[in-house]
Formats: structure tokens, sequence, C-alpha cells
């Protein structure tokens, strides 16, 4: 193999329609380095097969579902005769083995971690069957792999594994090299690999952009596309910012602070695999597959500017944790921090005081943060105070950590509008900076920062130059 190949991601929307199937392709087909590709399940079926097993279903409900889930993904194959004989069989052969997967929870009325990534991972597994039929029934030599049994290693943390990326690259590069020296292209599962126990173990929601990272890794390709309906990322949302602007070039710093700060572009961790490779990761968008997209690479440290990007998550609470002890907040906060790690609730930022430590975490988890908190083991915690309505707004750029007062200008701009500002992180990267606002302020303040750093962009009454002056 002289030129090096490709991975290319394809997300939930892309392998959900026949014309979807034309355009991926044509993609294939414009660059045949392109010969592994990563595929989610099809659009909704992540989210069904999360709500069928959030509680116990009657045998009847779950025959519902599985014809559902059969005539979607049949719907999808090619017409008969296409040679899509084996692909209804492996597809009605995936049905049945969820099925009773499905009936076993409901028996037992009891699920395991380890049994919701197994059921989860259903939804590539068929999708991944359809797509490579469709590639097929277009004239491309395609075939379906499931990540878990060609060697997609992982640790045993269910529902948010990682990857081990030696040992994947020792397992799965060698298979993959195979197919796609016999000129074939391998379409592979995406969202989860086989755990140290021989387990299905899932990446999280949105994992497959990095399965097709640590794929990438694997097989020592330069380039990982992740491909979608929309393109890169932007200067912010332009559903709030509608003078937002596409960006070419983000850093792996960048683009991980803004992803894990609520740019739903790419998975937050799909940048460590192409930084342990230093390979580029590049987002394309299928409706305009000549677009250069955002590519974010080893070489595209930018620190020129201040400000890249802001981005915003919604939906979060403050935890206030009082406690007037001494040398109460060194301990605490360890403490603290280890609690709510251990029960599961994510912690977006942290902020200390003397008499007080301060958590943001998603608005669903506060009951479950406040009844950790209040009993910490060890420690005597006064009062636990929630604030509700509360949002993390973003900014980054790799300029950042080196420029004076950008931060400053931010929280002047915001206060300008009247906008109180409630937590602030700042220096914690050197490449992103975070704070809050109650929710209610959240497009303001984000609007508000964004034309801090690109008014050119915000041609306004007070951008029009008068001709008089
Ligand atoms: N299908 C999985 C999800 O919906 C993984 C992915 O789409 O990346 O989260
Ligand atoms: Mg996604």
């Amino acid at each position: 193999m002289d030129e090096a190949l490709k991975v290319a991601k394809f997300g939930g929307t892309l392998v959900s329609r026949p014309e979807m199937y034309d355009r991926m392709a044509k993609v294939l087909r414009a660059d045949p380095t392109r010969r592994f590709v990563v595929v989610s399940a099809v659009a909704g079926v992540t989210d069904s097969l999360v709500t069928t097993i959030a509680k116990p279903r009657e045998e009847k409900e779950i025959d519902l579902y599985l014809g559902e889930i059969r005539r979607k993904h049949l719907g999808l194959l090619p017409p008969a005769g296409d040679g899509v004989d084996g692909t209804v069989a492996a597809v009605e052969a995936l049905c049945t083995k969820l099925e009773r997967l499905l009936y076993g929870v409901a028996y037992t009325e009891e699920i395991t971690p380890r049994t919701r990534d197994f059921v989860l991972s259903f939804g590539e597994r068929i999708s991944a069957q359809v797509v490579a039929a469709n590639l097929r029934a277009r004239g491309i030599d395609a075939w379906p792999h499931e990540a878990d049994l060609i060697g997609l290693m992982t640790d045993d943390n269910y529902g948010n594994a990682t990857a081990l990326l030696p040992e994947t690259r020792e397992h799965l590069a060698p298979f993959l090299r195979r197919q796609a020296d016999a000129g074939r292209v391998s379409v592979v599962t995406g969202f989860f690999g086989l755990s140290p126990e021989g387990k299905t173990a899932t990446f999280g929601r949105g994992g497959s952009d990095y399965s097709a990272a640590v794929i990438g890794h694997a097989l020592e390709l330069p380039v990982v596309e992740v491909w979608k309906d929309v393109g890169g990322f932007m200067s912010a949302d332009p559903k709030i910012v509608p003078e937002a602007f596409p960006l070419s070039l983000l850093s792996y710093d960048e683009a991980a602070e803004l992803s894990y700060f609520g740019a739903k572009v790419l998975h937050p961790r799909a940048v460590q695999p192409a930084r342990a490779g230093s390979a580029s990761i590049v987002l394309r968008n299928i409706f305009r597959p000549d677009d250069v997209g955002t590519r974010i690479g080893p070489d595209t440290v930018d620190r020129s500017g201040d400000v890249k990007s802001v981005s915003y998550v919604r939906e979060l609470a403050t935890l206030k944790v009082f406690a007037s002890g001494d040398g109460f907040k060194e301990g605490l906060l360890a403490h603290a921090a280890t609690a709510l790690s251990n029960g599961g609730v994510n912690v977006y930022s942290a902020a200390t005081s003397q008499t007080c430590i301060a958590f943001l975490v998603e608005a669903d988890q506060v009951g479950r943060a406040k009844k950790l908190l209040t009993r910490i083991p060890g420690t005597v915690v006064d009062r636990v105070e929630v604030m509700p309505h509360a949002s993390l707004i973003c900014f980054v750029g790799e300029g950042l950590g080196y420029a004076h007062g950008v931060a400053a200008r931010v929280f002047r701009a915001v206060a300008e509008l009247g906008i109180n500002v409630q937590l602030i992180s700042a220096g914690a990267s050197m490449v992103a900076y975070h704070f809050t606002v109650d929710t209610k302020d959240l497009e303001r303040a984000v609007q508000a920062v964004h034309r801090e750093f690109f008014p050119h962009r915000h041609a306004g009454p007070q951008a029009v130059v008068s001709p008089n002056t």
C-alpha cells in the first residue's frame, strides 16, 4: 500500500436513507484510499434501545419493538436480487439475538452495565450490515465487521470505555490491513469494542467518532474523516449566533475543549487517539463534499488570534457545599470529587473558597449529587445549596494563555448587558476559559462574547460608519 489510506466515519443521519448511501458511495469512489468506513447506528435506534431498557418491559412490548427494528432496517436494504439474501439473514439473526437479550432483561428485571452496553451495541451491528449491502449494490466491494469481534480492545469501564491503543493496534490492524490489501472496503461498527473480560464495552453516546480515531491510530493512518450532514466546527452555534462562521483549522486542545463544553460536532475524546498518532481529524459535510471542512491536526496550532470559538452547555446546576471546620477545604475537595465521580456524576467545573466549594453538574444529576455531597464520609458538611438553571459558556483559543486581558474583555462585554457572571474558571487550561450565567441569559451572553471577538461579523447599526464623519 503506497498512498496512505483513510478511515471515514459516517454518522447516524448519514446511514439512514438510500439517498445518503448514494452520497456515501460517491465519496468512497471519489477517493479509493477511503478503505475503512466506520458507521453509527441508524438515526434514532440507539435512543430507542436506551428507552427500551430504561424500565422492565412486557413480552408484547419487546415483540412490537423488535418488529419495528426489523422493518426499519430491512426497509433500508437494496432491492432483492442484488445479492442481499445474506444480509437479510444477518439482520434477522442480529434481531433475534437482541430479542433474546431483551427477554432476558425482562425476566431478570435487572440490567448490569455490561448487559446494557451489549444491548446498545446492536444499533451499530445492524447498521454495518445495511450500509455494506447498500455500498455493494452501488458497486463497492464493502463488507461489514463488528469491532469487538475483530480486535478493537477497550478497558472495562462500561458505558464510558477507553480503547487500549497498543492492544488494538496489535489485534485489529493486521485484520483490517488484509482486507484493504484484498481491495475491500471494511465497514466497521462504531461506538464499542471488546473489554478485557471479553464483553462489549461502549465509548459513551456519540462514541463512533472516537472509534474512527482509534481505528486510524491502529492502522497508523494520517487522516481520519468524520462525515456529517452539517459543516464542521464554527465560531459559535449558528442557531444562537447567526453571524457565526466555519472554522477550517483547530488545534487538538481547542477541539477537545469545545467538544467537552457543548459543541456537538465531535466526540470529546476523539482527539486523544488522533493526537497519539499525530493524525488529523477532518470534519466534512456530505452535502458539500468539496468544502474543506474543519481540520484538527498536529500542525494546526495558531496563537495569533485571541478567541476562535465560543460554545455552551445548557441545563446545568451549581451545587455549593458549605463547611466551616479548619482546613476543611483541602480534604473536602478530594472527598467530594471522589464521591461524585464514584456516584457517576459528571462534574463540569469546580471552584473553591475558604468556606465553600462549588460544583457544576448536569441538571438531571442534581438530586443524586446533593445526596452524595451531604454524606461525604469523614467530613462535616454544614449544608449544600442548589442553584438551578445554570448554563456554561466556554471560549477557546490557543493564544488565550499568552494574551493579556482576554478574560476581562469577555466579562466586561457580558456585564455591560447587565448579565451576572456566576462561576468563573480561567487558567485551568491554556486554551479555554469558561464561566456560568443564569440560563435565561445564556443566548445574550453567547452573542456578546462572539460580538466582542468578531465585531466585523456583526454588522449592526453601530458598525455602519456614517458618511459625514
Ligand atoms: N449510536 C451511538 C449513539 O447514538 C454512537 C454514535 O452515534 O456515535 O450515541
Ligand atoms: Mg455523533
